[in-house]
């Protein structure tokens, strides 16, 4: 039966092409189980030429004026404005989330589209006259060659937008390996791209797992490689591709705190901690997963459960507040992590496992779930849980909250829920989390600034999209250059280090 369900195709040198390999996977609707196409596990050839194609590419498209370049991602974002609907509905049926977050992902990717349009403004270079006598230096930010970009299953539209166009807008070519989960709805970005009138080679796909992403890690004409994913995984990428003498990003797993201050206004503290906590069903690197209550905002937690148990559980197609799960493995693991905080103490306010969808019966749901009462070393806080699971710790005051905050690993985001700014501005000096919320809970920059997750959810020192992202995909190239006038050519040889 699964062999009337549409492949994935492969995108090798401008052409849409079937793998050849034996071993293929499903794309599963999470709402439904219905299978929607099979996603091949490339072969070596097949990676070996995707890299090989933008190799030959990057000779010409490294020279391709910075107007040209940019034209090309001005009629991009129109073409994903125009096809918003359409890449919703795909993105919604293959991830699962709503059909309002679904253009959600795809917006916040369009926004680093635009960003890449502009480009050429960030990429300059730096002059100065007369170092030496005559003497001048100046530097060009030159792009790398080949690189690679490994994404998620949460975004399948916005993180592969971080990574493509902002390579290919400073000159370098790219090979992607979208998440084997969603394949379905950047394969349709990458199409659009072609449309928009990117080159041949410029943009390669190859779909896989494991052995294609060591194969991208490994490859000496990958010059960069930026990850996006779980710690474990992202730990291997950093180091496999760091020891083959790349430049690596890797941006990784979460627990993001809120902390919650009695000052706080209760009624939009609450209402966004419960749609951070809960929206695309936890499945976000900034989901807010553990809210630290401050002194009276402790006495909150029952209208903090009944906004959650007021939240609707749904196929993401019907635009509910929460869709499913990713797969029917990730229910089973958030399932056994609710059951292991209840053996270890936590106390279940909320439980979202028996939920049931009239019509989805076999979708991947679970619904918003409240753990009070949870301490360090419970599995349900030390664990990243991506599902929707909040945890609620509770503290004394600002300063503990921020230490609870400050001696978990992770650091990709936090938020402060107060009317102080005193509270606040403490919070913001104190708090070692690279991304910080003030009453804002989910605070992911837009690309005017870069994603600066930090600690234990980053590696590699320049985060993608934004300034830092230039850095990433380029190399300063330092020239100094005298100029002699005939006149000044003669004299005799000098032997020391020194600019004369
Ligand atoms: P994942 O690590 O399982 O997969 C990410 C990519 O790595 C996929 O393309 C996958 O095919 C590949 N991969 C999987 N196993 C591999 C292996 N053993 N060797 C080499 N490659 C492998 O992550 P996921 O489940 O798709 O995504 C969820 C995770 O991503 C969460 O931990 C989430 O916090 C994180 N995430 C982080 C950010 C961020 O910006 N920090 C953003 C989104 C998601």
């Amino acid at each position: 039966m699964t062999q009337a369900v549409p492949t994935v195709k492969l995108l090798i040198n401008g052409e849409f092409v079937e793998s050849r390999t034996s071993e293929w996977r499903e794309v599963i609707n999470p709402a439904t189980q219905e299978v929607l196409a099979r996603v091949p596990m490339a072969t070596e050839d097949e990676v070996e030429a995707a890299i090989a194609a933008g190799r030959a590419a990057f000779k010409t498209w490294r020279k391709t004026p910075i107007g040209a370049r940019a034209r090309i991602f001005l009629k991009y974002q129109q073409l994903i404005r125009e096809h918003m609907k359409e890449l919703a509905a795909l993105l919604t049926a293959e991830q699962g989330k709503t059909l309002a977050d679904a253009e959600g992902d795809i917006f916040r990717g369009l926004e680093v589209v635009e960003h890449a349009a502009s480009i050429g403004n960030l990429q300059l270079g730096e002059y100065a006259e007369n170092v030496a006598g005559g003497v001048d230096t100046y530097t060009v930010q030159q792009p790398l060659g080949v690189c690679a970009g490994i994404t998620p299953f949460n975004f399948p539209a916005m993180i592969p937008l971080w990574m493509f166009p902002m390579a290919i807008a400073t000159g370098n070519t790219f090979v992607l390996k979208p998440s084997e989960q969603d394949p379905m709805v950047t394969m349709r970005l990458v199409e659009l791209a072609l449309q928009a009138g990117i080159p041949a080679g410029v943009l390669n796909v190859v779909h896989g797992g494991e052995a294609v992403v060591n194969a991208l890690c490994d490859h000496p004409h990958i010059k960069a490689v930026s990850f996006v994913g779980s710690s474990r995984v992202g730990t291997h990428v950093y180091q496999r591709a760091s020891l083959a003498g790349k430049r690596v990003q890797c941006m990784m797993g979460a627990k993001n705190h809120a902390i919650v201050m009695p000052d706080a206004n209760k009624e939009q503290a609450l209402n966004q901690l419960a749609g951070a906590a809960f929206g695309a069903a936890g499945q976000r690197c900034m989901a807010l997963s553990v809210a630290v209550l401050v002194g009276e905002a402790r006495s909150w937690i029952p209208e903090l459960v009944a906004k959650a148990r007021s939240l609707t559980v749904g196929a993401g197609k019907d635009n509910p507040d929460l869709g499913p799960l990713i797969s029917c493995a990730a229910r089973e693991r958030v399932a056994s992590l609710i059951a292991k905080g209840v053996e270890q103490g936590a106390t279940l306010e909320l439980d979202g496992r028996e939920v049931t969808v009239p019509g989805f019966e076999n979708g991947n749901f679970v619904g918003p779930t409240i753990f009070s009462g949870v301490k360090t070393g419970m599995a349900v806080y030390e664990q990243e849980i991506f599902g929707p699971v909040l945890c609620l710790m509770e503290a004394d005051s600002l300063e503990a909250a921020i230490d609870i905050i400050n001696d978990n690993p992770n650091g990709n985001g936090t938020a402060i829920f107060t009317q102080s700014g005193a509270a606040a501005r403490r919070f913001q000096e104190d708090i070692d989390v690279g991304q910080v919320g003030i009453n804002v809970p989910i605070p992911v920059p837009v690309p005017l600034f870069s994603f600066t997750g930090s600690r234990g959810s980053k590696l590699g020192d320049l985060g993608p999209y934004g300034k830092q992202v230039i850095l990433f995909y380029t190399q300063t190239k330092t020239v100094t250059s005298r100029w002699f006038d005939d006149e000044a050519s003669s004299g005799k040889v000098h032997t020391t280090i020194s600019l004369r």
